[in-house]
């Protein structure tokens, strides 16, 4: 068959692009901070999962400078071979002590623990009970295994436990895994119900706490901390891209289950580790939440203010528990519109469309951040406030 075989590149592309599907890249010409300057324009920024502005917290950024002063730009290898430096060592163990953990194991993203170690925990003969919201790289990581799948209703624990009960006799192992803090909603998975259903069938429970980490919890520690369950879910994930303000996966739980992860996940043993400056940041991003419970409490006092207000003006949030706050719009184009005239006005915030939400629930997302001042929340606002009125949505 004589066929191009590249031409599909650009077909798919402009397809998307007619569809108004393709990315827009905007550019940030600053850091991530409260204030940023995207496409050469001041804004205030509501869309960072920089909850807690720790990205531009001067420890960091001095501890990054020293890890790569004292060990260079680069690891040099994969962890398993000559890529772990003492370093690497000392913010697993650290990071198990905040997370009330035996052990923790910390991968190069977040999507590389899901990707590398689901398919390790089940394959065939198994089955995997998901939550119908979960995040992609859930679903990427599921996909990598040979086990059978089931999926209950979002956050419905009955139908959670239909599915055990279905599974139990049939499977020889047993995976339920949810998102912790839900990223579209902002809701939160009821895990402690989740835990306890699961040990009535022994199945394993996994929670991918990436929005969860550094904000919901005491001292921001994340789900088990939250609902005081900490060392009960068999597999904590999260991230150090959102909240602790660096990158990196993070997997909390037993020693039994990081010395399993740690010989088995590919992502991990096949990936170059962190460069030392990374892993210099994650450590004092854990040392600054222990020591600074200033910018969780920020943060939290934000998210009420904002969500109170945005309320009081008849927008509509869903049913968001946590510092992820939706303006929910109806149609699409009106999400995109709004958009685009906050950003005129100088209000970063991206909205969420079908397929990610359903058709009639798009919506902006708003993430707060500890570093927004009240000044600059009454700013955001009064812009939310004249554009809902001008597009009649509130
Ligand atoms: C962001 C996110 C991830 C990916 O984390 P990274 O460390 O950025 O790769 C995984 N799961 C959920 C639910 C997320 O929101």
């Amino acid at each position: 068959m004589k066929r191009h075989p590249t031409a599909f590149l650009k077909e798919e592309y402009e397809e998307l692009v007619k569809n108004d599907f393709d990315w827009k890249l905007r550019i940030l010409e600053t850091g991530s901070t409260p204030h940023s300057v995207v496409d050469g324009k001041e804004v205030i920024m509501l869309c960072s999962n920089n909850y807690l502005n720790l990205s531009n917290h001067p420890r960091l950024i001095q501890s990054a400078i020293d890890a790569a002063k004292k060990y260079g730009a680069g690891s040099g290898s994969v962890r398993a071979i000559a890529g772990t430096m003492d370093l690497h060592m000392e913010v697993e163990k650290r990071l198990a002590q905040f997370k009330r953990t035996e052990s923790s194991l910390i991968y190069q993203t977040g999507f590389a623990a899901n990707a590398g170690l689901i398919p390790q925990l089940v394959g065939k003969g198994d089955i995997i009970i998901s939550d119908e919201l979960n995040h992609g790289s859930i679903i990427d990581g599921v996909r990598l295994t040979k086990a059978d799948r089931a999926v209950f209703k979002h956050r419905d624990m009955g139908e959670l436990e239909n599915a055990l009960k279905d599974a139990d006799k049939k499977y020889n192992r047993i995976l339920v895994i949810t998102d912790g803090v839900f990223s579209m909603d902002g809701d939160i998975a009821p895990m402690d119900k989740i835990v306890d259903i699961a040990k009535e069938y022994g199945a394993m429970t996994y929670v991918d706490d990436a929005h969860g980490e550094g904000v919901i919890g005491p001292d921001g520690r994340g789900i088990g901390a939250h609902f005081s369950i900490e060392g009960k879910i068999d597999v904590e994930m999260g991230t150090f891209s959102k909240a602790f303000g660096v990158v990196g996966g993070l997997i909390a739980g037993s020693q039994d289950l990081v010395n399993y992860a740690y010989n088995k996940s590919r992502t991990w043993l096949l990936s170059g580790s962190h460069p030392p400056a990374v892993a210099g940041a994650q450590l004092t991003a854990i040392d600054v939440l222990e020591t600074e419970p200033e910018h969780v409490r920020t943060l939290w006092d934000n998210t009420k203010y904002f969500k109170k207000e945005l309320e009081s003006m008849g927008f509509d949030t869903g049913w968001s528990e946590t510092p992820i706050t939706p303006v929910i719009v109806g149609e699409s184009k009106k999400a995109k519109d709004l958009s685009n005239r906050l950003y005129d006005e100088g209000v970063f915030a991206l909205p969420i469309v079908f397929p990610m939400v359903a058709r009639d629930k798009a919506r902006i997302r708003t993430m707060m951040n500890a570093g927004l001042t009240k000044d600059d929340l009454n700013f955001a606002l009064e812009k939310f406030e004249m554009l809902g009125k001008k597009l009649v949505i509130i």
